[in-house]
This record gives structure tokens, C-alpha cells and sequence, in this order.
């Protein structure tokens, strides 16, 4: 008997950073592969691991080692390639292994919940109009359950029925025992492949001929998927040259080769559109199941989805960012479309980049990985001049339909001109007016992330800040309350100036209801309807406008760049960018970058259909190169100005930059700290890095912390990571300070 074949390597999934060593008895041997998720005894306690290696080291002690107690799934639930990634992704975002599992594996799978079975019911026996009329007579709630049971198609969930009819336990008790209707139970399927996103109404798609461009791209994908192996292409294609066909002409190519893909969006619920797209197009292949992976998934659809896939029943998976974890089994392709948006990068720890991390997933699987992008970011754009990724281009939009025209104003003279400060400038409001009359619809985007608008002082220029955070709080009408939206702090809007008492404390800023309040004053019989935070986070209200809207029943639909991505609705005609500074002036090197991504994606909502469109861009500042390089339409000269600037700054994607923030209560203990990290650093790394900092980080205070800031540039990561929790190793830590690490960070406040 060979020893070696029943120990095996196991990571836990919590509590450990270490590799554990078990026995597996006889029979559970066949059970388990690697990527199994184990129960095992840690100490007096068990934990759930995953299996990493079937053949254990020899130098492990036999003996002493103990017994794998269960096999969770009698499936793997990671893959082997997977299992490199976590590895890859703690060397390089210098994240515990625990916690690049905790955000690889979905927290159901995590916590060893089972499949849910449902009882499904059917016919038991066929009954004859006799048999019918008596039970009928006898008991009409039965007859009542036994007739719906005969109308379905399939067997129908007992629960399900039950609820619908409002019949009770003993009614179909009753009919069960006479053997009229059957039961049987099923591993239920939950509504993971019946996406509710669904709902939303799709015209089903034909495929189209694609145009000269179009083929001249698919063909070159199709060339890098026969020679296989790792390659990654971007696809930089203006909106509305349809990307999307080509995307979907390289999944056809791998599912019809019997493999799987991996489609990356932003926000699932943002781009409905392409995911549907996607879906419908698939569901000619009989064999191919689609499992879309969002955030509004139950734990019990995300078990099943995830399931679905790590058994090969399902082969396409489109989500956001953690998608690319998902345990496809032949990996044949990934997409990521929209890669230069920042919502790729998760905020907490592991702090990944799920392009990157999906690039680097294409490698080990050695495959295609495709990004695409209207506007591609600096680093992708970096990666092509180095040859690193190839170029396919889509300079024309489909059926040659003309970009939209965009007008730059200039809000200074409008202010000069018309001596108010105002929102909507005249030309913006003639040509709002305009498409009403015409019965053609408009949407209006504010420039910021979030909802907000703070409260200013017009005499004083006061600022209500948030006691926790250096940041200013936000003012809701709705409860006149101002709320932190770092903190969650909540007070009453004070009705004068806390400073100085003035009564003319107003919210400035613009707030989408305060947009919506201006166009409604202009035009009021328009119908105007805003989207918030509110209507985002209730996904059926949000999914209602989007309907309505698309219906024809909304005439001005105003919202932040939330609502910039993908939406694609022909009967728009006018966009305007209601303030286009908000996004330049932020301490970000990456603020002229996102100014123009903005600008560009914004206006592709123009003019989707047979109609011409037309955008309104305001600004102080007509003249900066985002506004006059998206104007124009010039990408390539805008990534090519913007790629010489940083170069001129070796920011990146010239070198890497890594964000080490420190936090805590007392703020002298926290920059002392700070300058002593930054010293051993220096001296540990001096040369091959360069270190700027310590400093206050630009929100200075969070929650009641004080945050400084070390950022290091480096050519090499994995090194500088390694040197850098060499020095937090050594040096001695003080309890109550907290250290956040930003490998190629895309926020830095
Ligand atoms: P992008 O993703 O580049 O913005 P899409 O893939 O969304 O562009 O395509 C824009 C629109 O054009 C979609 O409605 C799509 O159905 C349509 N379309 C794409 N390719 C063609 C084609 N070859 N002929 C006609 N219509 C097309
Ligand atoms: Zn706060
Ligand atoms: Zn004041």
C-alpha cells in the first residue's frame, strides 16, 4: 500500500495562513480531488479546507497526522488553476491566503451549505371525467390542486403550488395519499440561470452581418484561438461599433470546441442589456447553460450557480468582478468588457484588479483573454505598445451612423452673460425643449459617483463636515437630514450656519434632485424622472424606470455616470453632461484619464438608434485636453498626450505604484509610526523603489481614524511586497495602528 496516496495538503479557509496536513480513510479516497472542500479537525475544533494536493510530502509524519472527518461536495468546488491564483494573487497583493479564499469561494459554498431539495410534483394517476366529477363533489380543493398539477408542462414545485392555489398541507396531503398526484424530490433549481435581469424586455436577437471591420477583428481573434495558447487582445472599438458581435462571435468559436468562457462586465446591473444579449444569443446551443453572477444573487443561487459550473452542466458564466473566479472546467475564453472601468478594482482586502487578475487567470489557463474598451486604459494602451497585448480596432459605428456632435459651453460666460449662477445653461435648455417637442428623449448625468451635495454657507462659506471624517456630510431633502456617507453619521440639517449663524446655509453642489428640480421648472410638462441611490439600491424600481424610460414614457431621465454604462436606448437623442469639471479637479493622477472615459461613454448614449445625436457638455473649463480630445472624438491622441504625461511623472503605467495607508486614533502615533515604516523601507528597498511620504492622506480622518499615506513606485511588485512585509515584520508593530496595502491602487483618497 502506498502511504503517500492518502494524505493530503489542505488550505483552511480560515484562521490559518499554513498549509495542513490529513489521512483520508479508504473509502473517501475516490472522493476527493484537488479542489474538494473538506471538513477537518484543527486542535479541538473543525474547519472547512480546500484539498491542494492529493500526494503529501514525504517528510510529513505519518502517524500523527489525522483524518479528513468529511467530503463536503462530491464535486471539487476550485480548480487546480484557481488554486495557482490564490497563490499568485497573495504574493501579489500581499493579501492573507484566508482572505484570497474568502473572496475566491462564495460565502455559501464557504459555509458548507448543501443543496436545497425541493419536492416537485406531477401526476400521479390520469384520472377519467367520472373520477374528476366525484372528487370534485367530495373535495373541490382537491380537484382545484389536481387540475393546475395536470395543466403544467413539468413538474412544478410543491411550495411553489401550494402558494398560488392557497391551499393547505392537508388538501395535498389528501391527494398524495390517494396516489392521484406524484412527488418526488429534486435538487431544486434555483433561478440562477433565469437571470431576473430577464425581465427586462429583449428584442430576440438575430445575427447580423457583420461589417468589413467587424470580420477583420473576429478573424483575428479566431486566428489567436486556433493557435491556442496565452494571448491577450484589446478590442478598442468607439460605442456602438459592436463589440459586443464580436465578443460573441469568439464564444461561439470556443463553446463549439466543447469549452467554456468567462464574460466580465462592470456592474451586472448596469449592463442588462449585453447580458441579456449574450443570453439569448447562447440559447440556441442546446448544450450550453448560462450563469449570470451578480451581487442580488441568493445564497441559495449562488450555490447553485457555482455548482453548476465547477460541475461542467453550466459553461458560460457573465458577472462582475468575481466572476473571474468561477470554476469553469475548460477555460477556453475570457472577456472583459469596459476594462478601464475602475469598478474592476475591489475596495477591501484582497485589493485586486479583476481585469488583472483575469490577464493573469488567461496565462495560466493558456488562453485568450480579450479586453475591450472604447476608451482603454493607460495600462492596457502601455501593454499594446509593448507588444505585450495585441490591437484589434472598430473605428466606425455600426451602419455608419455618425457620432454624436458635442457641444462644449463655456459656464463662465454663460454666468457672466446671464449674472446668476446657474445649472442649465440656455443652450442645454433650448435644445431639452427641443426634443420634447420633437417627442425624443434626453438624459442629463451629473459627474460624480455618488448622490450627493454638501451644505455651504453663503455668507461665510462654512461647510458642514462630519465629526468622524474629514469629509462633507450630505444633505437629503427628503428627511431634511445631513448623513456621512463614510460613516454613516446622521443629523438634523441645521436651518442656519453653525459658524455664523446666517440663515442662508444652502446645499450646494447638484444633486440629481436639484437637476431635476431645474428641468422640471423649464419644462413642466415633461415628464422627468431621476435615478438615485435610493432607486439603485431597490433593484425592481430601478429595473421599473429603466423600463419606462425605454418605453417611451420618460422624457428626461437624469442620473450620475451610474447610469453612463451601457445602457442603449435609440430613442435618445440629447445627452448632457451637466458638470464636467467635478471629475478633473481631484488629486488623481488618473483624473484627466477618467474625465475623458467619462465624457466619451456619455456621450456614446446619444444618437443609439436612426437618430442623429447631439451632447452638451458644461464646464469652467472648456479648454482642458479631456473636454477637447473627447469632443473631437481622439482617443489615440488623447492616450497618447496623457501616456507622455505620466511618463514625464513615472507614474503609472510606467511603474507601479503601491499604497500603504496607516490608520488609527491618536494621529501623532500614526505619522510617527508612519516615518519610522518609511525609513526601514527606504533602507531595506533604497535604489530600486522610490518613496513619497509619509503624508495625510486626502481624507484625513475616517471614522474617528487619522490616515497617513506612504505610495512607493516600483518596477516589480512580488519584490517590493515581499521587502515591504519583511519590514512590517521586523518592526515592532503598535496595537493600535492599521495598515491598508493598495497594490496598483485606483483610488486614492
Ligand atoms: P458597442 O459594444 O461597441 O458599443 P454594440 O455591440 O452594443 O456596440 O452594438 C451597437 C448596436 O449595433 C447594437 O444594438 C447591436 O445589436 C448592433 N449591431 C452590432 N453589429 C451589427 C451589424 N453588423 N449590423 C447591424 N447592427 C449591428
Ligand atoms: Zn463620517
Ligand atoms: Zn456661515
Amino acid at each position: 500500500m502506498n502511504l503517500n496516496d492518502e494524505i493530503v495538503a489542505v488550505w483552511p479557509l480560515a484562521g490559518f495562513d499554513k498549509t495542513l496536513h490529513y489521512k483520508v480513510a479508504e473509502g473517501m479516497s475516490r472522493q476527493i480531488a484537488v479542489g474538494t472542500l473538506v471538513r477537518v479537525p484543527v486542535g479541538r475544533r473543525f474547519t472547512l479546507g480546500v484539498v491542494v494536493k492529493k500526494k503529501a510530502d514525504p517528510d510529513v509524519e505519518y502517524s500523527k497526522l489525522k483524518m479528513v472527518s468529511q467530503v463536503c461536495y462530491d464535486q471539487p468546488i476550485l480548480t487546480p488553476r484557481l488554486l495557482e491564483l490564490a497563490g499568485w494573487m497573495r504574493s501579489y497583493y500581499g493579501a492573507k491566503r484566508e482572505a484570497v479564499l474568502e473572496t475566491m469561494i462564495p460565502g455559501p459554498i464557504r459555509q458548507g451549505m448543501s443543496p436545497k431539495r425541493d419536492k416537485y410534483v406531477s401526476i400521479g394517476k390520469k384520472l377519467g371525467q367520472e373520477e374528476l366529477e366525484t372528487l370534485g363533489r367530495r373535495a373541490p380543493k382537491q380537484r382545484d390542486l389536481y387540475d393546475f398539477v395536470l395543466q403544467q408542462i413539468k413538474p412544478q414545485k410543491k411550495s411553489l403550488i401550494l402558494n398560488r392555489l392557497k391551499l393547505s398541507a392537508a388538501t395535498y396531503n389528501g391527494l398524495l395519499e390517494k396516489g392521484f398526484i406524484h412527488e418526488e424530490s429534486r435538487v431544486a433549481e434555483r433561478v440562477a440561470y433565469e437571470d431576473e435581469i430577464g425581465e427586462i424586455e429583449f428584442a430576440v436577437e438575430e445575427k447580423f452581418t457583420l461589417n468589413d471591420e467587424q470580420v477583420a477583428v473576429t478573424e483575428s481573434l479566431r486566428a489567436t484561438l486556433s493557435k491556442g495558447g496565452f494571448a491577450t487582445h484589446l478590442v478598442q472599438g468607439v460605442t456602438g461599433s459592436g463589440k459586443t458581435e464580436v465578443y460573441l462571435d469568439a464564444m461561439e468559436a470556443v463553446l463549439e470546441k466543447g469549452q467554456g468562457v468567462l464574460f466580465l462586465v462592470p456592474e451586472v446591473a448596469l449592463t442588462p442589456q449585453t447580458v441579456g444579449r449574450i443570453r439569448s444569443r447562447l440559447a440556441q446551443y442546446a448544450h450550453v447553460q448560462t450563469v449570470v453572477w451578480h451581487s442580488h444573487l441568493s445564497d441559495g443561487e449562488r450555490l447553485d450557480a457555482w455548482m453548476a459550473l465547477a460541475s461542467g452542466r453550466a459553461q458560460v458564466v457573465v458577472g462582475a468582478r468575481s466572476a473571474v473566479f468561477a470554476p469553469i472546467k475548460k477555460l477556453g475564453l475570457i472577456v472583459v468588457d469596459e476594462e478601464h472601468e475602475p469598478a474592476f478594482k475591489q475596495d477591501e482586502t484582497p485589493r485586486y484588479h479583476g481585469r488583472d487578475v483575469a490577464v493573469y487567470r488567461a496565462y495560466l489557463e493558456n488562453t485568450l483573454c480579450v479586453l475591450g474598451s472604447a476608451t482603454p486604459s493607460l495600462e492596457s494602451y502601455r501593454n499594446v505598445t509593448l507588444g505585450k497585448y495585441a490591437l484589434d480596432r472598430l473605428t466606425q459605428r455600426v451602419d455608419d451612423r455618425a457620432l454624436p456632435m458635442m457641444h462644449v459651453v463655456d459656464m463662465r460666460q454663460e454666468i457672466a452673460r446671464t449674472r446668476k449662477s446657474t445649472q442649465l445653461s440656455t443652450t442645454l435648455v433650448e435644445k431639452l425643449r427641443d426634443r420634447f417637442e420633437k417627442k425624443e428623449q434626453s438624459i442629463l448625468f451629473i459627474n460624480r459617483r455618488g448622490f450627493s451635495s454638501s451644505m455651504l454657507c453663503q455668507d461665510c462659506g462654512h461647510v458642514e463636515i462630519c465629526n468622524h471624517c474629514s469629509v462633507p456630510m450630505t444633505y437629503h431633502r427628503s428627511d431634511e437630514t445631513l448623513k456621512c456617507h463614510l460613516c454613516g453619521e446622521e443629523v438634523n440639517a441645521p436651518t442656519q450656519c453653525p459658524s455664523c449663524k446666517s440663515p442662508k446655509i444652502r446645499w450646494k453642489g447638484m444633486g440629481t434632485q436639484r437637476i431635476e428640480d431645474s428641468v422640471t421648472r423649464v419644462m413642466p410638462k415633461a415628464k422627468v424622472v431621476r435615478i438615485d441611490a435610493d432607486t439603485m439600491s431597490r433593484k425592481h424600481l430601478f429595473r421599473q424606470i429603466l423600463g419606462e424610460f425605454r418605453s417611451g414614457k420618460i422624457d428626461v431621465l437624469v442620473g450620475t455616470q451610474m447610469i453612463a454604462k451601457g445602457l442603449d436606448f435609440p430613442n435618445v437623442t440629447l445627452v448632457g453632461m451637466v458638470d464636467a469639471d467635478l471629475s478633473l479637479h481631484i488629486p488623481d493622477f488618473r483624473a484627466n484619464e477618467r474625465t475623458f472615459q467619462l465624457l466619451v461613454q456619455v456621450s456614446g448614449r446619444a444618437g443609439r438608434g436612426d437618430l442623429a445625436g447631439e451632447v452638451v457638455v458644461q464646464t469652467f473649463t472648456p479648454h482642458a485636453d479631456p473636454i477637447q480630445f473627447a469632443r473631437r472624438g481622439e482617443v489615440d491622441a488623447f492616450l497618447e498626450i496623457e501616456a507622455e504625461s505620466r511618463k514625464r511623472f513615472q507614474y503609472p503605467p510606467y511603474r507601479h505604484l503601491i499604497r500603504q495607508v496607516f490608520r488609527g486614533p491618536n494621529p501623532d502615533k500614526v505619522s510617527f509610526f508612519a516615518e519610522q515604516f518609511a525609513k526601514r523601507a527606504n533602507e531595506r528597498l533604497g535604489g530600486r523603489i522610490e518613496t513619497r511620504g509619509p503624508a495625510p492622506c486626502s481624507i484625513e480622518k475616517m471614522k474617528d481614524h487619522y490616515r497617513f499615506q506612504i505610495w512607493y513606485f516600483a518596477s516589480s511588485i512580488t519584490n517590493t511586497m515581499a521587502e515591504l512585509s519583511g519590514v512590517a515584520s521586523e518592526i515592532g508593530w503598535p496595537p493600535d495602528v492599521i495598515q491598508i496595502l493598495d497594490v496598483d491602487p485606483m483610488s486614492l483618497s
